[in-house]
């Protein structure tokens, strides 16, 4: 064994250039504030948030959070003394009661049944016919059952065991349009994803999950009690503002997340929606907290849209009425379920900019931040897809894997892993740095 003094001084030499090279490389990367992002993740997605939704207006109070940390970081907005930009809308919504009971037995809003984001408010008991897959599988059966109206029934379809295509699509269509014109219409599922509408439809639809109705006989009859609250013309809003770059300060480099999410569902279903978005919030905030600081080449532009949830009203409107050309966005990044990570990221419309999506891969094995970034083609998922219509270069970067609530009761602060938060923030900062 050689351990000579010329080879410890040797060795000596050898790690002291790996650290410095190993410092070298973590000071490349931009400091990460993971205390900061977490802090906003659980103030967005509080239950006192209300869901970031339309009751006690919830989602101007989400904006004023967004706005709040842009002052404080010395964002500017666009306009002088304000950060807003105002939309209007009309939503369904469901501030109060929302009971479902099957004979004496009350069922628990969020976990057993939601009801369809477009449900009108109801009070009654009905009788149920059910409809399941010995009526759905018979073509014969099926055919007579939606031929005939059921104007003071409950009509419950059971898919379980309906494999054929063409069948679903029948019934599907009969629930949504309520052909056989039922007085409600029930549908049993394995997974509840909630939603929020602009408008009311004519009829309710609860949606059932899977095991909570296991026998017809413990679902004879029916009693709905739903309040709704229906705002024709509700005042949205999104959350702008710059940081002005050093070299070139009229070109813009954007980051996105919109901040709405469903809110309630009665007063014991709440949506908190940690991962939809609050995540990408938190991420946004962060971009913009470190850009107040260290101002890139190119102005920074941080935006929180409003209504996204709603068809994303929030960037429709903003394309339309843009504060600055859309011609000066150098490029747009959207996040939207920044909340997990665990097998990487997918970048909707990198195909449509692949030499971008490359530079991202690139970096990406660099750094060994993520197992995977994956590409994939455009889409009307999130706020990117407004923009890319309007021919500005954008993706819409989302999380994979990990937890798999969504749209549902279960996408809490508290269960939120933000595995990879940090990794995507840095993926993000040097990403710009390519510009
Ligand atoms: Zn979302």
């Amino acid at each position: 064994l050689v351990n000579t003094a010329k080879m410890r001084k040797l060795i000596y030499v050898i790690t002291v250039i790996c650290l410095c090279y190993a410092q070298n490389a973590d000071a490349q990367t931009v400091a990460f504030d993971s205390a900061y992002a977490r802090q906003m993740v659980d103030t967005l997605a509080s239950p006192f948030s209300l869901g970031r939704g339309y009751y006690r207006n919830a989602d101007e109070n989400a904006a004023n959070i967004i706005a709040t940390e842009f002052y404080k970081f010395q964002v500017e907005p666009f306009e002088k003394n304000n950060y807003y930009q105002q939309f209007h809308f009309s939503v369904n919504t469901f501030p109060h009661t929302v009971n479902v009971a099957l004979k004496k037995r009350q069922l628990k809003p969020g976990a057993d049944f939601i009801v369809s984001p477009g449900t009108p408010a109801t009070k009654g008991t009905y009788k149920v016919m059910w409809c399941d897959s010995n009526t759905i599988n018979n073509r014969a059966k099926l055919d007579k059952f939606i031929s005939k109206k059921y104007p003071k029934k409950f009509v419950l379809f059971n898919m379980k065991g309906v494999n054929d295509e063409t069948t679903k699509k029948i019934v599907g269509k009969v629930i949504s349009s309520n052909t056989i014109g039922a007085k409600g219409i029930g549908q049993i599922k394995d997974k509840l994803t909630w939603s929020v509408s602009t408008t009311v439809d004519g009829f309710p639809t609860v949606e059932f999950l899977t095991g909570v109705i296991t026998k017809k006989k413990e679902a004879k009859k029916i009693s709905l009690d739903i309040e709704t609250q229906f705002y024709d013309d509700y005042t949205g809003r999104n959350v702008l503002g710059f940081v002005k770059g050093t070299e070139v300060p009229d070109s813009f480099i954007v980051f996105s997340a919109h901040y709405d999410h469903l809110g309630i569902m009665g007063t014991e279903a709440i949506f908190t929606g940690a991962n939809d978005n609050a995540s990408g919030c938190a991420m946004m905030l962060s971009l913009a907290k470190h850009y107040a600081t260290h101002p890139a080449k190119y102005s920074m532009a941080f935006i929180g849209w409003g209504g996204e949830e709603l068809g994303l009203l929030g960037s429709f409107n903003y394309v339309e009425h843009p504060v600055f050309p859309l011609g000066k966005i150098k490029f747009m990044v959207n996040v939207d379920i920044m909340g997990t990570g665990d097998d990487g990221i997918t970048v909707v419309n990198g195909t449509g900019y692949k030499p971008r999506f490359d530079s991202m891969v690139a970096i990406n094995k660099k750094l060994n931040l993520l197992k995977e970034v994956k590409i994939r083609n455009n889409a009307a998922n999130s706020d990117h897809y407004p923009f890319v219509e309007k021919g500005v270069p954008a993706f819409f970067i989302y999380t994979l894997g990990g937890i798999k609530a969504y749209h549902d009761i279960y996408d809490k602060r508290e269960t939120l892993p933000m595995t990879k938060f940090k990794e995507v923030y840095i993926l993000l900062t040097e990403f710009v740095k390519t510009f």
